[in-house]
């Protein structure tokens, strides 16, 4: 007997159809004798047409206002869950956030889960009663309604894992697991079996938008085994039904994986969008001066290159910013233009993100190369670079995101059939 968290995300909660359809892998699980915590999310498309109410009201708006909106997505679909498995003869009932409680901290609208007591939901494993939950949201310390941010239940649901020390937390979505790479552009995409979780952290956050990026942080802390599933798989279909069978993706340890890949997987990012800052003073503090003003109005800034100056008194610097940030970013560099001593700012959104990602770059060299020579051969310009322990990232220009990505898909052997 093992205890189960399954995570539905709103394709596979759309209708009521599929609603039954999520029963039936919910019956499994417990016909086969496990305790069992469904989280879900709002049915697809709900948070979006929520969110737009509230911004067509009055576009500033009370924060704990556009919480108590947009939680009610979940309510409706862990109402509908429980009535399902009641149906079908499944003892279940609905929990939103505040009954648990799952506590929160106060950021309205992205809220982090602070505490969750799951001792009410194990005494009632113990008289077989499956805990339906809504995800997405928490209680706050006003006593008020939060959310955790867009596609916040995966938090929900390994949080929940980690309070109720579950055997595995599975997130059943509308793909079959994590593949090496986005399988819209490289056909030959496989699917992992097996990822670690500083390795799902990195494609989390380098635009993989499998699972949100908080959920793997979370995992990855409280040592949650992860597995990304498909939904759409039949719920009958022959298969293991014990904690360690796997049938999509795990997320887990590295020392899990036996058979490292140098790289694991290549991730891109469209949200990129670069800034020139040319002739910029060649002298100590000049850095200090164009990212103060940025880091202190919360724009992050992640790849910078900064020249060498030929003449010894001025450079240019090139750093990247999130696209949906750039005009703010604009405008701070334009308040301190004079003081930084910048001829001329130049921005560009039509470059794109490409990183290539494995824990087994810790123990190889010549990984970088290998990516830089590829780019080479097909003629692409690296704007950029970036690197981490298990991570390298360049900028290049958006039309060769697919060229680029099926190249390196290609030379680091991750080519499936
Ligand atoms: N329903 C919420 C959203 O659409 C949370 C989630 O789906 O994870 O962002
Ligand atoms: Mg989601």
């Amino acid at each position: 007997m093992a205890r189960l968290v399954m995570k539905f995300g709103g394709t596979s909660v759309a209708d009521i159809a599929r609603i039954r359809n999520v029963a039936q892998h919910v019956k499994r699980e417990v016909d086969a004798g496990h305790e069992v915590a469904v989280v879900v999310s709002a049915m697809s498309g709900t948070t979006n047409q929520l969110v737009a109410w509230a911004r067509e009201t009055a576009p500033l708006h009370d924060a704990r206002e556009y919480d108590a909106i947009v939680a009610t997505g979940e309510q409706v679909t862990v109402g509908l869950l429980a009535i399902e498995l009641q149906r079908i003869g499944i003892p279940a009932r609905s929990w939103l956030g505040w009954q648990i409680p799952i506590r929160t901290d106060n950021a309205h609208g992205a809220a982090r889960i602070q505490d969750i007591n799951g001792d009410e939901l194990i005494r009632r494993f113990g008289e077989g009663q499956v805990a339906v939950i809504a995800g997405f949201q928490g209680l706050g310390p006003d006593n008020r309604i939060t959310t955790l941010g867009r596609g916040g239940s995966d938090t929900s649901a390994v949080a929940i894992a980690a309070a109720i020390k579950a055997d595995r937390c599975d997130i059943y979505t509308d793909v079959d697991g994590v593949y090496t790479t986005d399988p819209r552009i490289v056909a030959k995409a496989r699917k992992l079996d097996k990822i670690s979780y500083e390795e799902m952290l990195e494609m989390a956050s380098l635009g993989a938008k499998v699972l949100q990026t908080r959920s793997v942080e979370l995992a990855m802390v409280y040592r949650v085994r992860l597995q990304v599933r498909s939904s759409f798989d039949a719920p009958d279909a022959p298969q293991g039904t014990g904690a360690g069978d796997i049938v999509g993706t795990l997320v887990c340890d590295e020392e899990e994986i036996v058979e490292q890949q140098v790289v694991s997987g290549i991730a891109y990012s469209k949200d990129e969008a670069k800034i020139t800052l040319v002739k910029v003073e060649d002298r100590p503090g000049v850095a200090a001066k164009v990212f103060g003003p940025l880091a202190d109005n919360s724009i992050n800034v992640d790849m910078i290159i900064q020249n060498v100056s030929d003449d010894g008194k001025s450079t240019d610097m090139t750093f990247t910013v999130p696209q949906a940030e750039l005009a703010r970013a604009e405008d701070v560099i334009r308040k301190a233009q004079a003081e930084i001593g910048a001829k001329e700012i130049k921005t560009d959104t039509n470059v794109v993100k490409v990183s290539i990602i494995g824990i087994g770059m810790r123990s190889h060299a010549g990984v970088a190369k290998t990516m830089f020579q590829t780019l080479a051969a097909k003629g692409i310009n690296i704007l950029a670079i970036t690197t981490s322990e298990i991570k390298v990232s360049v900028l290049i220009e958006a039309e060769y995101t697919e060229l680029a990505v099926r190249a390196l898909h290609t030379a680091y052997g991750l080519d499936g059939e």
